[in-house]
């Protein structure tokens, strides 16, 4: 049986956003998420991230230095997954240079993680901090919450009408299991 997803965002949702995260000790992973992501799966869904990460492209780190965050990422939290777009068209390394079908908004890596998962999106939702967040859930149709955590605060102002807007991920996982249980 497939089972829905919650997408999540990575900087400003479950690491702490503070401009591009170089080293993996520079990685801040919010003291809640281990908690969030054990919810999740006592839900019967999956945890994925998706995430934009051009200071590849910009010549900030090596993609070698970012799955190795990646895979701490995942030791630590529990994630099921972490898909990443490593592109940027302003970018200074030119293998990543290039306009790509991955970077969000596109739904390039949703779709790459529906090939790997039996994943149900009429029951998942995509959780983020940014505009750009919002508009990726909202292409791929399914539910979406925006986190005041990041730049949550500041994107709230926009005209970008996330399904919800919340504090943070904890309580955007309230409002998740309960919509589900009303189900
Ligand atoms: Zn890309």
């Amino acid at each position: 049986m497939s089972s829905g997803a919650i997408f999540l965002d990575r900087d400003g949702v479950i690491v702490e956003e503070y401009g591009y995260v170089k080293q993996i000790d520079d990685m801040p992973i919010y003291p809640f998420v281990t908690d969030c992501i054990k919810k999740i799966h006592e839900a019967g869904m999956l945890a994925i991230v998706i995430t934009n990460q051009s200071g590849v492209a910009r010549g900030l780190f090596s993609e070698e230095e970012l799955i190795k965050m990646n895979n701490l990422l995942k030791e630590t939290t529990r994630v099921d997954a972490v898909y990443y777009c490593p592109h940027h068209l302003e970018g200074i390394v030119t293998k990543y240079s290039i306009k790509c079908r991955c970077r969000k908004p596109n739904i390039g890596l949703i779709e790459i993680a529906c090939n790997d998962f039996d994943i149900d999106l009429n029951k998942s939702f995509f959780i983020g901090d940014r505009e750009i967040d919002i508009q990726t859930g909202k292409n791929v149709g399914i539910k979406t919450i925006l986190v005041r955590t990041g730049y949550g605060k500041q994107e709230e102002k926009k005209d970008i009408h996330p399904d919800y807007i919340c504090d943070d991920l904890k309580k955007a996982l309230d409002i998740i299991v309960k919509r589900t249980a009303r189900e």
